[in-house]
This record gives C-alpha cells, sequence and structure tokens, in this order.
C-alpha cells in the first residue's frame, strides 16, 4: 500500500528488520548503549544541547508531559492555535487547570508573530505560550524562529509542538531559544508509533522545579536520572527503540541537510501537482506550506469521501481526510520520512483519473479552473 497520511508512514526494510529483533533487558549495558546512541542523534536533529528525553507513549503523550512538567493549575498561557492540534494543545493545558488564552488563527492562515506579540504585551501576567510548528491538520508551517523571537522579547516559557516537523523540517532548538520541543517517532523518523520526544531547557528546568500540575508517568524527572544510568523509569517499547535507532541511522547516512532538501522538494512537487490539477490548496500562502503534508480543499459539490475511497480501493492509496472542522472538506497527502519522488507521482497520477470519475471537471487535462 502506498500510505500515505501524515504518520504513521511506510517502513524501510531496514528499520522492519530492526523491529522484529530478540527482546533485551531494558536495563542492560546493551539497552543503554542503543538509547544512548538515539538520543544523541536526536539531539542532533532537534540542533539542541538540552536534555532530551525518550518516552514511551505517543506524540500526544509528550505533549501532556511538556504541560504538566512545566506549568501550575492556575498559570495563565497564551495557546497559539492554527488548526487541530494547536487546539489539542490548549485542551491539555486547560484539562490540568491552566487558564489558558486562546489566539486562534484560520484554516490555511499562519500564526501572526505580531498578533503573538500584541497577545503577550496586552497580558503581562502570561507565563508560557504553546505553539505548534507545523500544524498538520492544514498543512501549514508556523514562521516558529519569528515567532520565538518574540517570545524571546518577553522572557516567557515557549513549549513547541514539533511532532510533525523535527527531522523532515529544520528546526534550531537552541538558536531559537526554545524551551521545549516535542515529537513523535511514527512521523518524520521512519520508524513506528509508540515513541515520544521531548527536549527541556535550562528555563524549562526552572519551570519542572516550580511546576505544580499532576505528574507521574510523565514525570521528565525521573526520565532524566533513568537515563543518566541509559535507562528509562518504566518499561520502554523496546522494539520501537530498535526501529527508531535503524530510522535514525538511515536518516543520518542521507545526512539532514539532504533529508530537509528531499522534503522541501517533495513537498513542491505536491503542491504543483495538485494546483495542476484545479484543485486548490488548504494553506493561503504557499510560502507557509508544509513540506511533510499537503492539504487540499475537496472541489466544491465533490464528496471527498468519494475520492479516498475510489484511491484506496482502485489505486491501494490511502490519504488522511480533514479533522474537527475540515472533516469531510479536506484531505490531505502525507510525504514525511521514508518517501521518494515516485509515491507521489503515484498519487497524482491516481487523482488525474479519479477526479473526473467522482465528478470534477476542472481535473488536469480537461484544463484547470482558476
Ligand atoms: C500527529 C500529531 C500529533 C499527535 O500525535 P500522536 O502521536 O497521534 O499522539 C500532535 N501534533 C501534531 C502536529 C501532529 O502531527
Amino acid at each position: 500500500m502506498n500510505l500515505r497520511v501524515p504518520g504513521p508512514t511506510p517502513l524501510p526494510p531496514e528499520v522492519l528488520q530492526a523491529e522484529a529483533k530478540p527482546m533485551i533487558n531494558h536495563r542492560s549495558k546493551d539497552f543503554a548503549q542503543i538509547q544512548n546512541r538515539v538520543v544523541a542523534r536526536l539531539k542532533e536533529s532537534f540542533q539542541t544541547a538540552n536534555d532530551l528525553l525518550l518516552l514511551t507513549g505517543s506524540g500526544t503523550g509528550a505533549m501532556e508531559a511538556a504541560v504538566v512538567n512545566t506549568l501550575s493549575p492556575g498559570d495563565r498561557v497564551l495557546a497559539v492555535s492554527i488548526g487541530n492540534f494547536g487546539d489539542r494543545f490548549a485542551d491539555i493545558a486547560a484539562t490540568f487547570g491552566a487558564e489558558v488564552v486562546r489566539l486562534t488563527f484560520g484554516p490555511g492562515e499562519h500564526a501572526d508573530p505580531d498578533a503573538v506579540r500584541t497577545a503577550l504585551a496586552q497580558d503581562p501576567t502570561l507565563t508560557a505560550v504553546l505553539v505548534t510548528h507545523n500544524e498538520t491538520s492544514t498543512g501549514v508551517t508556523n514562521p516558529l524562529e519569528d515567532i520565538a523571537g518574540v517570545v524571546r522579547e518577553f522572557d516567557k516559557l515557549l513549549i513547541v509542538d514539533g511532532i510533525s516537523s523535527v527531522g523532515s523540517i529544520e528546526i534550531k532548538t537552541d538558536a531559537w531559544g526554545l524551551d521545549v520541543v516535542v515529537s513523535g517517532s511514527q512521523k518524520g523518523w521512519m520508524a513506528p508509533p509508540g515513541l515520544s520526544m521531548i527536549t527541556m531547557s535550562e528555563r524549562a528546568w526552572a519551570a519542572y522545579r516550580q511546576a505544580q500540575m499532576p505528574r507521574f508517568y510523565w514525570d521528565v524527572g525521573k526520565a532524566k536520572k533513568s537515563l543518566e544510568r541509559g535507562e528509562t523509569p518504566w518499561t520502554p517499547a523496546v522494539s520501537v527503540v530498535y526501529a527508531l535507532d535503524a530510522g535514525l541511522e538511515l536518516l543520518s547516512q542521507e545526512g539532514f541537510a539532504n533529508v530537509y532538501a528531499r522534503h522541501a522538494r517533495l513537498a513542491a512537487m505536491t503542491r504543483q501537482g495538485i494546483k495542476d490539477l484545479g484543485l486548490k490548496l488548504v494553506a493561503q500562502e504557499e510560502r507557509y506550506a508544509s513540506n511533510t503534508v499537503t492539504a487540499v480543499w475537496a472541489p466544491e459539490g465533490i464528496e471527498e469521501r468519494a475520492i479516498r475511497s475510489t484511491l484506496r480501493q482502485e489505486f491501494d492509496i490511502e490519504l488522511a481526510g480533514g479533522q474537527g472542522e475540515l472533516t469531510g472538506k479536506i484531505f490531505r497527502i502525507g510525504h514525511l520520512g521514508y518517501v521518494s519522488e515516485a509515491d507521489l507521482q503515484a498519487v497524482l497520477d491516481a487523482l488525474r483519473v479519479v477526479l473526473p470519475r467522482v465528478g470534477f471537471s476542472g481535473a488536469g487535462a480537461a484544463g484547470a479552473r482558476g
């Protein structure tokens, strides 16, 4: 199957083999060696000298860890949201008792750094900012460096969901002053679901020592202590650690600069192909369009599910639908991790056949609509 959703991604044979290796004691030198290698390589790709901890759980678990380890009930937090995953970050903080001030942008918009500045200037009681680097639900990448610059002006804690960006789209954790960054193994890492990662700056550790939200499984202090022995506080997803190790080996061989360039190239090719078919991107400004996922409006009057089910049944291609308020209105093409030009050409070629069949007359050779 050509699995083209924004995680989980297809896996290279080397990773599938690694995942099938026999179990070892997770409190052994052998495990410590693998985890230490994985963490060192992850730090390289996050471009950080901060602590980086491997957690067992999906990306949302790391988002929850980011919140409960740095905030207290009653803290006022600015949640910048351009879509479903930004909303989720806000919801997690609210669930644990933060007073969430929402700064929300419409579908396909990026977060405007000036609006972040205005929000922070208006409310000096805000203590932290939550922001999504790459909003997977709309296919938009936020100008994180600029947003971080604004947050640094106000010296607030900056907590970043980099789940679908880090490893595929360059992020400079230390240079940009990002305090907490999280990612998940099934996105750009050529690995299966089951692990997440979290970085903690000095400022984040200072917040940790004050934070009063309840935490146990996600306590990053326990994870840091264990990591000093190459261990984890609880039984980790050992097979996924093997697989992530193998995925990182492949990414390192390719070189992260080349990995980012490959994602940029494939995303540009996908967007061009979509526009050539007469379809419209959800991203309102193409310079903010994501390099890991392309979100596309279903043509007026066409059921997007019909497009996806025909692709699945006749071409063995699996795309993602919309989330939240975009359900039924958009479809999304994942192009992250183990992905090549041929994988995306197959999607574009199949769409060219399928669109006229579901009633879209503007497709392809028939002439694009403006
Ligand atoms: C996938 C994703 C998540 C959720 O991760 P899970 O692993 O499904 O819990 C959160 N944020 C972003 C930006 C994502 O792409």
